[in-house]
């Protein structure tokens, strides 16, 4: 008889039989308030009428037409579409299943287009587990330990993770760039790096956003030295953080977008999107992929898209994600043990701490169990785990925003 592999690391003891909108059912018929929808890919909820209604027609039609052989509808449509969202002139689109594929795209694009070997990431990074991303990952180590060294060719610079530091925001992110500039100068010379790659808010680092002026800071050194600026909006695309993308909370565009989650509500899709010129400069072929674009996941993006648009989604996620957050920090003010809360839109993340200031993830996890026990489903992150985040559908209410506020009280 076979059985689940032990690999699989189970963060709540839910059997989820059916979803909808923001609540997960058991077999018993349950209800859970789901906060953290499928680690934030059920983007307009468990099973949306308008994203079941267009898989249901498009399952009938076609269901896979491999996009090196044959285009077809769905991914002409899509392409489209996501035309309509990108920032202006990242409009050559390329297509993968997963956020993991997305990154080993970008990332051998930009060493295509540049000539370079290196890449530059940030401490507290995760940009996926396939070797070339996991080599880029460095929040906690279990995503490396055992495998590293895995690629040459990766520096890893200061995140301005002001908390941590002790210090205020400004000094974090003077310090994260001046020691950029140190790397720059001593580590991974301005010829031999491709790419800066980065997260808008750091995701399982511990949900810490990216303060503008450290992505102003990359972009203006991207610029004075030809390096690329990859963001990784894996899992701060689609309206997550309140605006349409992550970096759109600072003044920059990146030479390179990286998304996939939230794209196709629970389907497996990822994008990759640059410049045309800048996609000319790989040669083609060089990437593709057997199930990338598959025609069911792009109609369930292009449904996506829709109710994003329709239901004023990214608008929802930023009044939504601002009540989350002030709610997790009245909650915090009164427990010592819970040293910080931030996040952006509906990423937020409260992170518990021992007495003398080190992260607490034992504390964490009873939480988050206590809050499993009472009908909240929450993740974990954080290097250690020890940051309680919570990522809804962006299409929860006030209502059910509160209602888990209530439960996080208590379980807290
Ligand atoms: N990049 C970021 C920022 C992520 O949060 C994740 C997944 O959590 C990935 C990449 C990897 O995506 P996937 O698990 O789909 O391979």
């Amino acid at each position: 008889m076979a059985h689940l592999s032990p690999l699989i690391r189970q963060a709540t003891p839910v059997l989820a039989a059916r979803g909808e909108g923001v609540y997960l059912y058991d077999e018993g018929g349950r209800a859970y308030l789901d906060f953290t929808a499928g680690i934030g890919v059920t983007s307009t909820g468990h099973c949306h009428p308008r994203v079941v209604e267009a898989t249901r027609r498009q399952v009938a039609t076609l269901i896979h037409g491999q996009f090196t052989t044959v285009k077809h509808k769905p991914l002409l449509t899509l392409v489209e579409r996501l035309g309509e969202v990108l920032p202006p002139g990242l409009d050559s689109v390329f297509f993968a299943n997963s956020g993991s594929e997305a990154v080993e795209a970008a990332l051998r694009l930009a060493r295509q287009a540049t000539g370079r070997t290196n890449v530059v990431v940030f401490h507290g990074s995760f940009h996926g587990r396939t070797i070339g991303a996991a080599s880029m990952t460095t929040s906690g180590t279990k995503f490396r330990a055992g495998f590293a060294p895995i690629m040459g060719g990766v520096t890893v610079a200061p995140f301005p993770y002001a908390y941590r530091y002790g210090w205020d925001e400004a000094t974090a992110v003077r310090f994260a760039l001046r020691e950029l500039d140190y790397i720059l100068a001593t580590i991974s010379a301005p010829r031999e790096t491709a790419a800066f790659v980065i997260e808008p808010v750091l995701g399982e680092g511990g949900y810490v956003p990216a303060p503008k002026a450290f992505l102003e800071g990359l972009r203006e050194r991207a610029d004075a030295h030809g390096i690329l600026l990859v963001v990784d909006e894996v899992q701060t695309g689609f309206g997550r953080t309140g605006k349409y993308w992550g970096h759109q909370h600072a003044a920059i565009r990146p030479d390179v977008i990286v998304t996939a989650k939230g794209i196709a509500s629970g389907f497996p899709l990822s994008a990759m999107a640059a410049s045309a010129e800048l996609m000319s400069k790989a040669w083609p072929g060089s990437q593709g992929g057997t199930y990338g674009a598959n025609a069911v996941a792009c109609a369930a993006a292009i449904a996506t898209l829709d109710v994003i648009r329709d239901e004023n989604l990214v608008e929802n996620s930023a009044v939504m994600g601002a009540r989350l957050l002030e709610g997790a920090r009245r909650i915090a003010a009164k427990h010592a043990r819970i040293g910080d809360v931030r996040g952006l839109g509906l990423m937020v993340g409260s992170e518990f701490v021992l007495p003398d200031g080190n992260p607490d993830p034992a504390a964490a996890q009873r939480a988050q169990s206590f809050a499993t026990e009472r009908g909240l489903l929450l993740l974990l992150c954080g290097a250690w785990g020890q940051v309680v985040r919570m990522i809804p559908a962006l299409v929860v209410d006030a209502k059910q925003v509160d209602e888990a506020l209530a439960i996080w009280a208590e379980s807290v």
